[in-house]
């Protein structure tokens, strides 16, 4: 890892995140291309940062990650109360069309795994995904899509139609921590790929099965409370993030673990 990325790397309650622009974190995703091995890229948000303070395998892979993005608008208010100088959140889907621009640009392929299957109305998510993507970008080059609901016993099968496809880039949409822990666990067998991202439900939001919220919200980091009004069962969840925020606050500012 070069010395200007762990400089970036940075604690928020004890697990680590790149305190990164979008432009730094696209550069180092270029970096994690060009080089031989497979690398993960992680997108955690306030809730998953809270999670991995209770699931020790959760946090070691996050700080296994050759790129940790911070997603979320609470990861930037931390940022704030910490003194790191993380001036914009980087969002997964935002992330994921840059990346898509990259592929399409360089002919690189890119292979999506994850969200739900085939039904008799509809084609799977992801082969939705697929075909508003080629929409999109007419020369991306998609090697193969595989729906995500899988026994533990069919990975072996899905790593070897990965690494069949010939993909370069592996797109899992599992929902965190299982997208992470599935690369974790296989990220020696990918053959081909170089890198691979967890977007959690971008997938779903490319299909159009989910829809993204309107801009004001984006703008103004009001996302959850769209997603909240939405799928009101979330709540749970969605309380993560003052629980998030107060212990950040009761860490009285200071850097707990600066690196
Ligand atoms: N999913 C999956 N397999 C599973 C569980 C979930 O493919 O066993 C998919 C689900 O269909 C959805 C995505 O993972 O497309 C998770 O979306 P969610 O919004 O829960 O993830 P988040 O972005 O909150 O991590």
């Amino acid at each position: 890892m070069g010395t200007d990325r762990i400089q970036k790397r940075k604690k928020i309650l004890g697990i680590e995140v790149d305190i990164v622009s979008k432009e730094e974190a696209f550069s180092i995703f270029e970096e994690l291309m060009e080089r031989e091995g497979f690398d993960m890229i992680v997108t955690p948000n306030s809730e998953i940062i809270e999670n991995a303070t209770r699931d020790s395998m959760l946090a070691q892979l996050i700080s296994e990650a050759g790129l940790i993005i911070p997603d979320g608008i609470g990861l930037v208010y931390a940022s704030k109360i910490l003194g790191y100088d993380l001036e914009e959140r980087v969002t997964g889907v935002d992330f994921l069309t840059e990346v898509l621009k990259y592929l399409e640009k360089t002919g690189k392929s890119i292979f999506l795994f994850g969200s739900k299957p085939e039904s008799e109305e509809a084609l799977s998510v992801a082969e939705l995904a697929a075909d508003n993507m080629r929409k999109q970008f007419p020369n991306l080059r998609i090697a193969g899509t595989h729906h995500g609901y899988f026994k533990p016993e069919d990975e072996d099968e899905i790593v070897a139609e990965i690494n069949q496809s010939g993909a370069d880039f592996l797109c899992v949409a599992l929902g965190s921590p299982k997208q992470e822990k599935f690369m974790q666990l296989h990220k020696n067998e990918f053959t081909v790929c170089r890198a691979g991202i967890g977007v959690g439900g971008s997938l779903d939001v490319w299909a159009g099965t989910v829809k993204r919220a309107p801009e004001f919200y984006q703008k103004h980091g009001l996302e959850w409370l769209y997603r909240f009004v939405k799928q009101p069962s979330r709540w749970k969840r969605m309380l993560r993030l003052p629980v998030f925020m107060i212990k950040v606050i009761a860490g009285g500012g200071k850097k707990t673990g600066d690196m």
